[in-house]
């Protein structure tokens, strides 16, 4: 499958699938496993892996498009198949003699969904530093873990998770494994009700004493930690933004609907063509929107063609575009009035998902402190 004919299947089944759902999905905090079956067989699932498994080899151009034309119908939605796609690429990554083969043939057929498992009770947001250890025995290694925040939890077929090695030395001395559905031992430890983004599933997990063979290890021993910083970071901030991206187009949409549509009739006139404040306020919006679309396209640039400042960029994306996400729609609930604070239309849960950015890990403060180290010239860690 070619860039084109991805970005235009994901829209068609955004249109289709996602956008009629969205609201209702969003109000019952209820998973969509119509979603799910749409985007796999369509071929989306295995954009980035290489052919030889059947996937499309497809680079973070594509991928950006794809999760900004879900997010604009669901953000849920978008942050499962993010997720997916980032899990996906951890274990593409996977060392030698890890058996993955089958597991990249699912994914790529559109019958594997993936997520990563990484945030735990312990160390909170420090996703880096997992409190968990695997401990090691003929078979393999058992692994013990409270996992705070599993988007897909308990709908995905694997698990990437993360736990500090057996011979450990410090914090980010982690592993990663690949965990499958009904592994004894894994369960969800609990409900999601969220402020946002409701629909994604993404409950806490526990993992007691689960039997992981030495195939399913992904890294070697330690090597976990630069598997989330080489492999996951990029993608998962891009994919970040281009969440942020998606909602932020969705409010300037749904704005523009409302302000063309609602009317005084006293004055004969409607919203937009009667308030010049309303109409700067949704040029504000717009503008920040392209602003972030250009940040978006700059990051990508430095993805395919890696240079100096490429770290940089990875870090400054995310952070950037969690602000933008809640600014913008913040001037769209503005803008809207009653209206969308009374939940006439789908702006309040545009509000809502785009919190979600900036508490994600690594959430927009520890980006800022990352970036304020780098451009001192500190170590990050
Ligand atoms: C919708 C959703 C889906 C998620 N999905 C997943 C998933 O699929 N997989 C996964 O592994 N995790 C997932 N998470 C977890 C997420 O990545 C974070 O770990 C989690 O949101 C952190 O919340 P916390 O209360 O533990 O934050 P805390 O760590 O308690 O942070 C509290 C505050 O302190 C700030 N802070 C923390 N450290 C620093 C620092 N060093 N410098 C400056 N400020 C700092 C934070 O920015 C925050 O404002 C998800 C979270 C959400 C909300």
């Amino acid at each position: 499958m070619k860039h084109e004919a991805a970005v235009s299947s994901a829209k068609e089944i955004a249109d289709r699938v996602l956008a009629p759902a969205a609201r209702e999905n969003d109000k019952e905090g209820r998973f969509s496993s119509e979603a799910i079956k749409a985007l796999g067989p369509a071929g989306l699932f295995g954009i980035m892996l290489p052919a030889d498994v059947g996937g499309s080899a497809l680079g973070p151009r594509t991928f950006a498009a794809i999760v900004s034309a879900l997010a604009e119908a669901d953000a849920s939605v978008a942050m499962v198949y993010l997720m997916h796609v980032c899990a996906t690429a951890t274990i593409a990554a996977a060392r030698n003699g890890a058996a993955v083969a089958t597991t990249l043939q699912e994914i790529a057929a559109g019958r594997h969904l993936s997520t990563l498992a990484f945030s735990e009770a312990g160390s909170r947001s420090h996703f880096w530093a997992p409190v968990s250890r695997a401990r090691r025995n003929a078979a393999g290694v058992h692994i013990s873990a409270k996992k705070s925040f599993v988007t897909s939890a308990g709908q995905a077929d694997s698990y990437v998770v993360s736990a500090l090695s057996p011979q450990s030395t410090g914090p980010t001395d982690s592993t990663l494994y690949l965990i499958a559905r009904g592994t004894r031992g894994l369960s969800i430890a609990g409900a999601w009700d969220g402020l946002g983004l409701r629909a994604n599933a993404s409950a806490p997990m526990t993992l007691e004493d689960c039997e992981v063979s030495p195939e399913s290890q992904l890294t070697d021993d330690g090597a976990g930690f630069q598997a989330m910083l080489q492999v996951v970071l990029p993608l998962f901030n891009l994919g970040s933004a281009a969440v942020a991206l998606g909602i932020c187009r969705a409010a300037v949409a749904g704005t523009a609907t409302h302000l063309k549509s609602a009317r005084f009739e006293h004055l004969g006139q409607s919203l937009g063509e009667s308030l010049p404040t309303l109409r700067a306020q949704i040029a504000t919006m717009q503008i920040d929107t392209d602003g972030l679309a250009a940040r978006i396209d700059d990051l990508i640039d430095h993805l395919e063609r890696p240079r100096d400042t490429t770290v940089l960029r990875v870090l400054e994306s995310k952070a950037a575009a969690g602000d933008v996400a809640i600014a913008v729609t913040s001037a769209a609930m503005r803008a809207c009035g009653g209206a969308a604070f009374a939940k006439h239309m789908a702006i309040e849960r545009l509000f809502r998902d785009a919190h979600a950015g900036a508490v994600m890990a690594p959430t927009g403060d520890v980006l800022r402190e990352f970036i304020g180290k780098a451009v001192l010239g500190m170590p990050l860690f």
